[in-house]
């Protein structure tokens, strides 16, 4: 399947809540380094860890993860 769906967290405003990474486990995790949410590495971004692609039928998941992020730092969108 084409990887269609982009996601971008901004890090710097995350409080470490966890809900993403309970919610959405395949896209999101805690990093190691910062305590803060990131994109797993099966979907990251070489250069930006706030960033990915992926599949679009991790949509669903996506989106409870941003609307359960109390600080609404989560966005995606459909790649054309
Ligand atoms: S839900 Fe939002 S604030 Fe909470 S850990 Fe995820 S990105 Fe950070």
């Amino acid at each position: 399947m084409a990887e269609k769906l982009k996601v971008t967290i901004d890090r710097e405003e995350c409080t470490s809540c966890q809900v993403c990474w309970e919610s959405c486990p395949d896209v999101f995790e805690e990093s190691p380094e910062d305590g803060l949410s990131r994109i797993t590495e099966a979907y990251r971004s070489e250069n930006d860890e706030g960033e990915g692609l992926l599949p679009e039928d991790l949509e669903s998941c996506v989106e409870e993860a941003a609307e359960g992020c109390p600080v609404e730092i989560i966005r995606y969108e459909i790649l054309e």
